[in-house]
Order: C-alpha cells, then structure tokens, then sequence
C-alpha cells in the first residue's frame, strides 16, 4: 500500500518510519525545505508520564512508557548520546514547597514508580543544585530526547527503508483524490482553521550555555503558572522551557519579553552560575491541543483519511504510539488495545 503522510513534525517521522518498517510505501510531504523549523525541532523532548501526570491522565502512563520503549530502542539506548535515561527531578524554592508536597500526593495516588528525595540523595543525583534545594521528587523511569537529531535519524531510517521526503505545501482534499496513495494520514500538527476544536498554544524556550554548571537528568521547577523544566544538552548547553500561551495563532518563532524574563530568572534561581551564562538561543512554535489538551486519531474509512493531531506537550512521549496505532488499523484492519485512548471518549 502506498501512505501518503502530511507533515515532517515528530507525529508525522515517526508514523512514517513506523509503517515503512511494516512495510508500506511512504511519502511524507513537508511544505517547509529541510530540516523543517516546528514544534517538534524547538521541544525540550522530556519523555516524562509521570511528571505530566497533572497534565495528561493516568491511562496514559503506560503509554508513555511504551513510548519511552520505542526511543530506546530506536535511537540504542544513552550511547547514541541522544536519548537520556537517567530519569528526572522535581524541586521547588521554600515559597513553592507546598506545590511538590501536593504533586507527591497526586503521584502517590497513581503509582509507585518515584521516590522522595531527601538532601543526600538530592546530592547524590545532583551536586551542583542538591544542596541549594535539600529536597526533591526523584522520577527514574522518565527520559528525554534530544529533539533536532532524533527527528534527523528518523529521516534517515525512513530513507533507508525506501521512503522518501517531499517538500510541498499539500492539500489534503487533493491529496485524497489522488488515486496514486492508498491512505492519507495528515499530521499537520497546529495549522490555523484546519481542524474546529484545535487550538494553538505557544511555547517558548531557550538554550543556554554554561560552562559552570552540570546536571545529570532534567530538572523541573514547581511554578504556579507552568512547570519549568532545564535540560541537560551536551557541550554545556541547557533548554530552559516551556512556557504556555493559550489560544495563540502566533506562529512568528519569538519570544515574549516576560516569558524570556522568567525562564532565564528560573534558571539563575536554580546556580548563580546562570548570570554568567551565553544565550544561544529563543525561540518558539504553536503546540496543537484539542480542548481537553488529549491527542485524537480520527478515521474516514471512506475517504482512507486518517487525522492525527493535538499531541500539545507529549509530542515525543506519544507519536510513536499513535504511529503504531496507525499502522495497526491499515496493516491488520483492527485497532489495537491503545487505539481507544486517542478516541476523545474518556474512560475514567
Ligand atoms: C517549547 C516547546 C517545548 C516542548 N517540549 C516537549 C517535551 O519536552 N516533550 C514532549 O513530548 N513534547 C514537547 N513539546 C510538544 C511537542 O513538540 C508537540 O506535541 C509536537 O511537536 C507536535 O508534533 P506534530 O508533528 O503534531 O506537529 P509539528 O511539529 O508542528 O509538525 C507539523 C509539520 O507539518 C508541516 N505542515 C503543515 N501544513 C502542511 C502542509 N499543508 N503541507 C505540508 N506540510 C505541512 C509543518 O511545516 C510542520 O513541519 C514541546 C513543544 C514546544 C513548542
């Protein structure tokens, strides 16, 4: 069967490369030249169920597990130097304190997968900020990935197993009547207009270099707007994201004054080191998020048109189950036993 996919995004690489490994033949149109500038370039790439945990349901955290599995063993584990397994940390300054001891609670309700961090241990995982915080949740199964190189190899390996790359602005409707693809599946990721209940939310983040400081594992910072998040990139490089912007159409890659401002005060509240640190970079995208901010596949049998969107802060945590929920209905004709999570019907 010959797919044709809309969108080089996280959503769209990884179905691609999941259906050309079954075996389909698969073009992914891509309107923007190579590498694409999008959500999925710029993301902090946390694989993070249960730090999300008040952001994305229960049902989804062994989802998230799954998907955690399928960038191991895609990218080969931490050797590739793109993947990190050495889980993550969150803190909070004293004023915030009671913000962590709610999220256990929320946690400790939901699993068992985490663990107090006492000062020591604090030091142990961390030395650089241990002592400054005294006191974290330590989550060892979550992960993260280096976004602009993940996306890179999943380029290559869809080359590698025959499909290809199209730079086009596509029209969906045309691309259906084209007799040439079996099956469209459209991951567009936020286009303004395309799809009623999606929304746009801004995200903004930032890369830092300092030479000062190390950190083993991603570390967030409880905060009362949005969760900050530092991530360790090789070379002394930190991502310090992500803010959250709602119902924004503003697609212009920039970066706000006041979100800018806070991300880089989060940063030096956690070492001094920071004031010293280069910016390297700003930027921003538009994250797609239905409503209930839950990702959907919606399938027209008729028109073989599958539409896979809303993926809002779990772009990496979740394509790749959805991309094998996918190729599970065009292989097998069925859907599999995670198909019923991207439904839109709540379970709990
Ligand atoms: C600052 C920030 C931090 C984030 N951090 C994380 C994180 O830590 N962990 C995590 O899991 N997720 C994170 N996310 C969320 C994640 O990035 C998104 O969920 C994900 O990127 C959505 O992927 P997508 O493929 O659906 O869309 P996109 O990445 O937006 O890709 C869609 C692609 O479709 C192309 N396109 C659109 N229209 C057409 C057309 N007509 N023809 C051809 N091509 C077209 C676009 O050019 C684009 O390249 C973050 C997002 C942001 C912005």
């Amino acid at each position: 069967m010959k797919i044709a996919v809309i969108g080089a995004g996280v959503l769209g690489m990884s179905t691609a490369y999941i259906l050309a490994k079954r075996g389909f033949a698969v073009s992914v149109f891509e309107k923007q030249a190579a590498p694409p500038v999008n959500a999925s370039s710029i993301a902090g790439g946390m694989l993070a169920p249960f730090s999300e945990i008040e952001a994305l349901p229960v049902r989804f955290v062994r989802a998230g597990l799954k998907g955690i599995e399928f960038w191991d063993e895609f990218l080969g584990g931490d050797a590739s130097g793109i993947l990190q397994k050495t889980g993550s940390l969150l803190i909070a300054h004293p004023e915030d304190r009671h913000m962590l001891d709610r999220f256990a609670q929320h946690l400790h309700a939901v699993s068992d997968q985490w663990e107090w961090a006492d000062a020591q241990r604090m030091d142990a995982l961390e030395p650089c900020i241990g002592g400054k915080f005294g006191k974290g949740l330590y989550m060892p199964l979550e992960a993260n990935v280096n976004p602009v190189p993940a996306l890179a190899m999943l380029t290559e390996q869809l080359v590698a197993l025959g499909g290809q790359i199209l730079h086009e602005d596509v029209n969906a409707d045309n691309l259906k009547a084209d007799t040439a693809y079996d099956w469209v599946i459209d991951c567009r990721g936020y286009v303004e207009g395309q799809d009623r209940g999606l929304r746009g939310i801004k995200g903004e983040i930032l890369l830092l270099e300092n030479r000062e400081f190390t950190l083993q594992r991603p570390v967030r910072l409880m905060h009362p707007r949005y969760p900050l998040y530092i991530i360790p990139r090789p070379d002394n490089v930190f991502a310090v994201g992500a803010s959250v912007i709602e119902n924004s159409d503003e697609d212009d890659g920039l970066v706000f004054l006041r979100s800018a401002m806070e991300l880089l005060s989060a940063a030096y509240s956690l070492h001094p080191s920071f004031g010293e640190a280069k910016i390297l970079d700003m930027s921003s995208a538009v994250r797609p998020a239905y409503l209930d901010s839950l990702p959907r596949i919606k399938v027209d049998q008729d028109q073989k048109y599958i539409r896979c969107n809303g993926l809002f802060r779990h772009g990496y945590l979740l394509s790749p189950i959805m991309g094998e929920c996918v190729a599970n209905l065009l292989d097998k004709g069925e859907n599999n036993a995670d198909f019923a999570l991207f439904s839109g019907v709540s379970h709990e």
